[in-house]
This record gives structure tokens, sequence and C-alpha cells, in this order.
């Protein structure tokens, strides 16, 4: 909830300061290693925009996937949030990616 809130925050005062009247549209762009899930910011999102400038607003997520090139069989594998082995051959891997978790854009009115 609470990044929710100062993704808020920062988004209504990057509208306040470009003389908006409204937030229509949030892109943020959530990796699956960031400690965040789409549904639960989306929930928290909907929740805190009630009576804001980003009242109407739509959020649009972008998820992100961390990945990694497997060194013992050089597979490349998509690596889940607690997922530290290669899914091919169970070798270890050192996934990249994943952690972001920021506001990409908005579109204002
Ligand atoms: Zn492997």
């Amino acid at each position: 909830m609470s990044i929710a809130l100062s993704m808020m925050e920062l988004v209504s005062e990057n509208a306040r300061m470009n003389n908006a009247k409204k937030i229509s549209r949030i892109n943020v762009v959530v990796g699956n290693r960031s400690g965040v899930s789409a549904d639960s910011l989306r929930f928290c999102f909907d929740a805190l925009k009630e009576d804001t400038i980003a009242g109407r607003a739509e959020l649009f997520i972008e998820e992100t996937t961390a990945t990694a090139r497997c060194a013992a069989c050089e597979a490349d594998v998509d690596v889940g949030p607690y997922e530290f082995a290669c899914p091919v051959c169970g070798g270890p891997v050192a996934a990249k990616g994943g952690e972001e978790l920021s506001v990409r854009s908005i579109e204002i009115e």
C-alpha cells in the first residue's frame, strides 16, 4: 500500500507541475522480482485514487520477468521470484532484471 501511495504522490505532483486538470492514464512497470504483485498494486491504486486528480485514471501495468542464461546448459530461461535453479538442468542461475518498479509515464489532460 505504501508503494501505491508514493506512486500516487509522484504522479499527482507531476500532474500539478504540468497544470493538468486530471490524469487519464498511468503507465507503470512491475518486475516479477520487485516484491510487489501487479494485482495488489492495482487494488491499492484503485482504493487510493478516489477523489484525487487521478480519480478517473487508468492504470496500465507492464510486467517484466527476470531472465537468466544457465552457466551449465546455456539455456535462456525466465526466472520466477524465488527460483535460483535452471528449469532445464537444475543448475544454478543468476537472474537479471525483474526488479523494476517504477512509473514509466503518465498522460494528463
Ligand atoms: Zn541449465
